[in-house]
């Protein structure tokens, strides 16, 4: 609900009876039809918690996919942005906010910087990689090397490193260059990289791909291999950084990136808090540079308001202990899941979570799940992906799993769709 002086400007009170039905049938006539029918017309959230217009509420265990980091309607995140917002909404990138400041100095400092690193703000993951495609074009080599079943965005320069043919084919041609090289396999890398390559794309852990963490030892060997041939080694940290691994950034956790740090970082999904923004995080003098005056821009990246979001989100991660918590929690939960009959595989980075279903269509699932009131993704087609909010607590997430326990082994559900 809106507030009493707000809902006659914004429309959303007027011309409806307010029921789920309703928005949705609106909704139809609205919007393009890109995502396919929303499953649920959400209204309000509070913690790890959202309720949808027909008053029936949901655990959050999808955080509006990997972004909700403190969950709903966080009492700092709100009061940062709006005071910030109270204070200074928007100002273009003529001029320079001491919030946008801020928030690039704490970012070089977590991902590991110096005095040679550099942000450039956007408002999306898609947006942070492309910049970072641009980066890699101006090394004026031709090649870029990305891995299969990575993704990276929907415009065109993220599309053209994204490796999915049904998201690809519609859009062809794509910017030239690009490479997949298959997963994991550091031969494959070796055998491909070379003085003409710009640039390896790879995320520590393969989000959209159903949580495909890197083989250990394939992101130090892709650090030795860039660093030999002069490429750049750019990770896609939007799904898996702030904290979603339990760790500021994937790649340091030392199972996956061996101490490595990439030349360029993008961040985007959980860093406002689920305000947009995204960011890419560039270290050497000699990258931070590849962009110069004039070279990229963008209106809205650098925003006050976004930024106040992120140094909120960031704080509170800090202040409360959050990478730990995950790693705790997401410990308990890859234990407490991989002990269930209906499970076969659980892979998992801190609360990016994937539960493998053994003998069960992971759609079907996640529909049984929303009817009792649990919000899950199925990322692929035996796979559900669990990313809950960082800071959800062991209680909050044992009530979804006595769901999956009692869905039994593959037979008949215990949980019927509708009753
Ligand atoms: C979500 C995602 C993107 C795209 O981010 P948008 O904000 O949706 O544009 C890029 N890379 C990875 C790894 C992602 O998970």
């Amino acid at each position: 609900m809106t507030g009493g002086g707000v809902a006659p400007v914004t429309g959303v009170e007027a011309r409806t009876d307010g029921s789920a039905a309703a928005w949705t049938d609106r909704y139809g006539r609205s919007l393009m039809n890109t995502f396919g029918t929303p499953r649920r017309v959400l209204v309000r959230g509070e913690g790890v918690h959202v309720w949808d217009a027909d008053g029936n509420r949901y655990l959050d265990l999808l955080a509006g996919i990997a972004v909700n980091a403190l969950g709903h309607a966080h009492p700092t995140l709100t009061a940062a942005v709006s005071a910030q917002l109270g204070t200074l909404g928007h100002v273009s990138n003529f001029f320079a906010t001491p919030t946008q400041v801020a928030l690039a100095e704490r970012l070089v400092q977590l991902g590991g910087g110096d005095a040679t690193s550099r942000v450039f703000f956007t408002n999306s993951g898609t947006e942070a990689n492309e910049a970072a495609f641009k980066i890699a074009r101006r090394t004026g080599r031709p090649r870029v090397l990305c891995l299969e079943g990575g993704f990276h965005g929907r415009t065109m320069g993220a599309l053209a490193m994204t490796s999915k043919t049904a998201y690809r084919a519609p859009f062809e041609p794509l910017p030239g260059g690009v490479e997949f090289l298959s997963f994991g396999d550091v031969d494959a890398l070796e055998r491909a990289i070379g003085p003409d390559v710009a640039a390896v794309v790879l995320e520590a852990v393969q989000g959209e791909a159903g949580v495909r963490p890197l083989p250990p030892g394939y992101l130090a060997a892709a650090r030795r291999l860039t660093r030999d041939h002069g490429a750049l080694l750019v990770a896609d940290e939007v799904q898996t950084g702030i904290g979603r691994t339990g760790h500021w950034l994937a790649h340091q956790d030392d199972e996956l990136g061996g101490g490595a740090r990439p030349d360029v970082v993008t961040l985007a999904k959980g860093l406002g808090g689920g305000f947009p923004i995204g960011a890419v995080l560039t270290h050497g003098e000699h990258v931070s540079s590849l962009l110069g005056p004039g070279q990229h821009g963008t209106t809205f990246g650098g925003n006050p308001v976004a930024a106040a979001a992120g140094l909120a989100t960031l704080g509170v991660i800090e202040r409360d202990g959050v990478l730990d918590h995950v790693r705790r929690t997401g410990r308990w939960l890859t234990e407490a899941l991989a002990a269930l009959p209906v499970v076969a595989e659980v892979r998992a980075r801190g609360l990016l979570v994937a539960v493998e279903l053994a003998g069960r269509p992971s759609a079907e699932v996640a529909d049984l799940a929303l009817e009792a009131g649990f919000i899950v993704n199925p990322v692929t087609p035996t796979a559900l992906r669990l990313a809950p909010p960082l800071v959800v607590t062991t209680e909050q997430l044992s009530p979804f799993v006595e769901f999956l326990a009692g869905l039994g082994a593959g037979g008949a559900p215990t949980v019927t769709p509708e009753a």
